[in-house]
């Protein structure tokens, strides 16, 4: 699998962090695992069109990881000389189709005219898709929000999303080949809604996965030697995300 970071960031402007957005290449499958403002034109800088774009993963619908539905949604149905034919899957937690819904009374004109839009809901059941399973983990960071973990071509790839310190998110990311975890914080930093690098570093190593890539910086995040902060509590390699990074695994 491949996985290129189309947003590092936050809801924040910050040069080279952008609002989340990571696309995982499954094979030939392109999977976009949230939707941040800018990542269609971002995911187009990395070679794959919004055209191939099949499946989409909400973690939860802050704007800074869904915004660009709109975008995407509205392309689909205004590129001049081409219609899209081949069918969407969003795949997101729980009131999901409302949020869809909601936007649909802001947006009518972005609704499918020529695809069809399979929308799914998803919860903790283990659901198996075309290219490999998926599971799902209530995260804490809203009522709603899910980590999810994909299992395809011998490798495990799990994102936390937004999140804090669960049991669950450890068992979710158990023994993963690649871990994608929301670090908003420094160590020593309190929030109720996010990660700090200490919890993730502990989080990882209770997991014992085999890398940690780390996404979703607040400005405070960036002042520091965030990775280091993460390799005080887990022994494995650490990677701190930048828009653009690829990683191959
Ligand atoms: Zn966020
Ligand atoms: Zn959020």
């Amino acid at each position: 699998m491949e996985l290129v970071i189309l947003g590092a960031g936050t809801a924040l402007p910050v040069p080279g962090k952008s609002a989340a957005g990571h696309l995982l290449r499954v094979g030939e499958t392109p999977l976009l695992f949230d939707i941040g403002p800018g990542t269609i034109a971002r995911l187009s800088a990395a070679g794959v069109s919004y055209r191939d774009l099949e499946y989409v993963f909400l973690s939860h619908h802050h704007s800074d990881h869904t915004l660009d539905l709109v975008t995407f949604l509205q392309a689909n149905d205004s590129t001049p000389g081409w219609t899209r034919q081949r069918p969407l899957h969003i795949i997101g937690c729980p009131g999901t189709r409302q949020f869809y819904q909601k936007l649909m009374e802001v947006y009518p004109g972005i609704a499918p005219q020529t695809y069809q839009l399979d929308l799914r809901e998803i919860e903790t059941q283990r659901t198996i898709l075309p290219f490999g399973a998926l599971q799902a983990a209530f995260t804490r960071h809203t009522e709603n929000s899910m980590a999810y973990r994909l299992e395809a071509e011998d490798k495990t790839f799990v994102y936390s999303g937004d999140a804090v310190e669960t049991a669950e998110l450890v068992a979710l990311a158990r023994g993963a080949d690649l871990f994608v975890c929301e670090c908003s914080f420094p160590k020593g930093w309190a929030s109720a809604e996010h990660l700090n690098a200490a919890q993730v570093g502990r989080l990882a190593r209770a997991a014992g996965v085999r890398q940690v890539v780390l996404t979703h910086q607040y400005p405070p995040a960036l002042a520091v030697d965030l990775a280091a902060q993460v390799r005080d509590e887990y022994d494995g390699p650490v990677t701190v995300a930048s828009d653009g990074m690829r990683l191959v695994f």
